[in-house]
């Protein structure tokens, strides 16, 4: 059988991933693979699931509607990986398994409610501005103790963990001092967790600089261009 181009690429990554993990002492199972697909068509989504992509990650709520549909039926955990307003988290929930981006408290109540309505329990992320930039969305690290301990009353999320979108560098080397802050905070707030033993996702790292993120304690990586080609 011929092996398509998204399957070589995912080839690839996998086999980064694994040499990434042997410098760092770490296993493999270790590291989940979201498989970024923001403009990807769902016939490339369905190669990639048929290379064993497991995850599928959208930044757009609309986007991944209209992608289901065609890929119902396939084995897969759609992650919400971009911003999500207050009035579409009904829609983002019946499209999503996972909220990466929850940023601040008043989504986090609406999903709460909505996750209730709908009789689900739905594990999250905290997104962090790990760099304090004015343009990204995420909660300053100040704000996400106080915040963990208001998340014991919702019954329907899980925290699992935090997320990032750290400043932009060409260079991975720039870009891992915020990878390894992400690391420390997850270890410090752990413990203000609703269930601390749940709180052990670490979702960072792109096409650019996952390796760097898996040395530094990533568990979920998120990579699109070098899976699915440029954009
Ligand atoms: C687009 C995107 C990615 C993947 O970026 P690549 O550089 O294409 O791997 C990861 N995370 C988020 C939040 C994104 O928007």
């Amino acid at each position: 059988m011929e092996r398509t181009e998204v399957a070589g690429n995912l080839a690839d990554v996998r086999s980064r991933i694994e040499k990434a993990c042997a410098r760092a002492g770490r296993d493999p199972a270790g590291v989940k693979l979201v498989g970024v697909t923001k403009t990807v068509s769902a016939q490339s989504i369905r190669e990639g699931i048929e290379a064993g992509l497991e995850i599928i990650g959208e930044n757009y709520i609309q986007e991944a509607k209209s992608k289901r549909e065609p890929l119902a039926g396939f084995p897969v955990a759609w992650h919400c990986i971009g911003h999500v307003q207050t009035n579409k988290v009904k829609i983002a929930i019946e499209c999503f398994d996972w909220i990466e981006t929850v940023d601040r408290q008043s989504l986090a109540v609406e999903l709460n409610r909505r996750a209730g309505d709908a009789g689900r329990k739905i594990p999250v992320l905290i997104q962090v501005n790990i760099g304090g930039e004015a343009t990204k969305s995420g909660m300053g690290e100040e704000e996400i103790v106080s915040f963990l301990r208001l998340c014991r009353d919702f019954d329907h999320l899980e925290v699992r963990g935090l997320m990032a979108i750290p400043p932009f560098f060409d260079q991975p080397e720039r870009v891992r001092p915020y990878f390894r802050r992400m690391g420390e905070l997850l270890k410090t707030l752990k413990a203000e967790a609703p269930q601390p033993e749940k709180m052990r996702e670490l979702s960072m790292g792109m096409s650019g600089d996952f390796e760097a993120a898996i040395e530094e304690g990533a568990t979920i990586v998120r990579v699109g261009t070098a899976i699915f080609g440029r954009r």
